[in-house]
């Protein structure tokens, strides 16, 4: 079998179509880079907006017509193979295989079932999985939790990924074993809900530790690089901005979704914090990491949301100063709590607040990624960038770098780097050795392909 995967969505959704091809290998199959040469194509979707469920139907739609002219099997895993518009969806184009968050070590029995599978069930033997390591990558993602036990009006994931489970600490460290003997050097920690590990449904488990004292755990496993993702502001504690200081491995990078800076849209979205709450966590994280690097994300145009609420995100923004923030319009999602019992905002109004975010997010991005301009950053390159003849990664605070190619600095690797030039989206810099001095470059790599040409932003 010929299997091509399709990801959308989170990194929770590319460690899932990681777990999902490992199983698919150890079947046999062999895993191709493109629709065409497939003859199964397994789609990871995400629900949480609509665009991405857009785009899934386009593309069943071209599946579909394929299968009508050669033989061709056609799954769909993810957020909204568990819903029941994703189900729909799967029936109008002919899906042979539909595998929920929970299902997905069903895919060998799906594919021996020859006929149409569906899987929907919550099943406990995926917490205790193991993948194996990803092949000859530097970086990769641990699942520390699925499902979310929060209940925010205007989100499908507790539909889709059902209430949290943490994995037992045991399975954690094995798997950051197998990634570290496969010579990971960063790892991502993942859950809809980091800070409340260990604690589900309300309980702390008996054997598990708190979020912050798994961080000192992971740190002191030999990993060189720590991040998470997502941090919620109600499960956040000061211990973990302390275990963060604490522990040289955790990278000084805090994802932390605040959504709206308005308490009264933040009382009608559910998220059990206020403002000024909100606020409190910053200043512990900025007393105990002053040089951390901060990230949220922002929901424009939530309904019911004012002028005056609008402002006070805006306000928010300049009072926090945020690195860099993921900023949606609210998009009604069926079966969500907002999409039955609120007025959405016109079209209109949403975008407008979406772009003067966006130059708020602009301005102050410049500016806070012009403080790292001349400094010397540990940076994890990945491979060929995009202009010839240099090679891109990121650093510790996650900001996307770009350097020339050097003697000693070929290939993907974690190496030192002095930043340049910094926009709001990236920085740019040249290889150092101990001494701070720069790397020799290539001999064979002309001087226009290192100066720094045109500019690559992240969208
Ligand atoms: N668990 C994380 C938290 O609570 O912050 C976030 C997980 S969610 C999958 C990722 C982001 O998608 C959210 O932080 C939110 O900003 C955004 N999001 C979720 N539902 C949305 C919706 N209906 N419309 C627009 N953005 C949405
Ligand atoms: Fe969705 Fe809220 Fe859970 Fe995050 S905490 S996954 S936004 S319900």
């Amino acid at each position: 079998m010929k299997a091509h995967i399709i990801t959308y969505g989170c990194q929770m959704n590319e460690y899932d179509s990681h777990l999902v091809q490992s199983q698919l290998v150890s079947l046999g199959a062999d895993m191709v880079d493109s629709i065409d040469e497939a003859d199964f194509v397994l789609l990871n979707t995400c629900a949480v907006r609509g665009k991405p469920v857009d785009k899934v139907r386009s593309v069943l739609g071209q599946l579909r017509k394929e299968k009508a002219v050669r033989p061709l099997v056609i799954g769909m895993m993810g957020c909204l193979a568990q819903l029941e518009e994703g189900q729909q969806i799967a029936r109008k184009f002919e899906v042979d295989v539909l595998l929920g968050p929970g299902s997905l070590l069903d895919i060998g029995a799906a594919l021996e079932s020859n006929q149409r599978f569906w899987g929907l069930h919550f099943k406990d033997e995926l917490h205790d999985h193991i993948p194996p390591p990803p092949v000859g990558k530097l970086q990769a993602h641990l699942t520390i939790m699925r499902g979310c036990d929060h209940h925010c009006t205007y989100c499908i994931v507790p539909t889709t990924r059902g209430p949290q489970v943490s994995r037992h600490p045991d399975q954690i460290l094995r798997e950051l074993e197998s990634l570290l003997g496969a010579g990971v050097r960063e790892v991502t920690l993942l859950g809809q809900n980091v800070n409340a590990y260990g604690f589900d449904a309300g309980a702390r488990l008996a054997g598990y530790p708190s979020f912050a004292d798994l961080l000192r755990l992971v740190g002191g496993s030999g990993i060189e690089r720590i991040k998470f993702t997502t941090s919620h502001p109600m499960n956040f504690t000061e211990d973990v901005a302390v275990a963060m200081a604490e522990t040289p491995a955790v990278c000084d990078f805090v994802h932390l979704p605040v959504q709206s800076g308005s308490d009264r849209v933040l009382r009608r979205m559910a998220r059990e914090y206020d403002r000024e709450k909100y606020l409190t966590h910053i200043g512990q994280i900025k007393t105990h990491l002053p040089d951390a690097v901060l990230a949220t994300d922002i929901i424009v145009g939530f309904p019911g949301e004012t002028e005056e609420d609008f402002q006070d995100t805006l306000s928010l923004y300049d009072e926090v100063g945020f690195d860099s923030a993921y900023m949606f319009i609210y998009s009604p999602r069926p079966g969500t709590p907002s999409y039955k019992h609120f007025q959405d905002l016109p079209r209109e109004v949403k975008t407008e607040r979406l772009q003067r975010l966006i130059v708020k997010q602009k301005e102050w991005s410049a500016r806070r990624n012009a403080r790292f301009q001349g400094s010397i950053q540990e940076v994890l390159l990945r491979g060929d960038a995009y202009s010839a003849g240099h090679l891109e990664g990121h650093t510790r605070g996650n900001h996307p770098i770009v350097v020339p190619r050097a003697i000693g600095a070929e290939g993907a690797g974690l190496y030192r780097a002095r930043v340049t030039a910094t926009t709001p989206h990236m920085f740019y810099g040249e290889l150092v050795g101990a001494d701070n001095q720069a790397l020799p470059l290539l001999p064979n790599l002309a001087p226009e392909a290192a100066a720094l040409s045109s500019p690559l932003m992240m969208v």
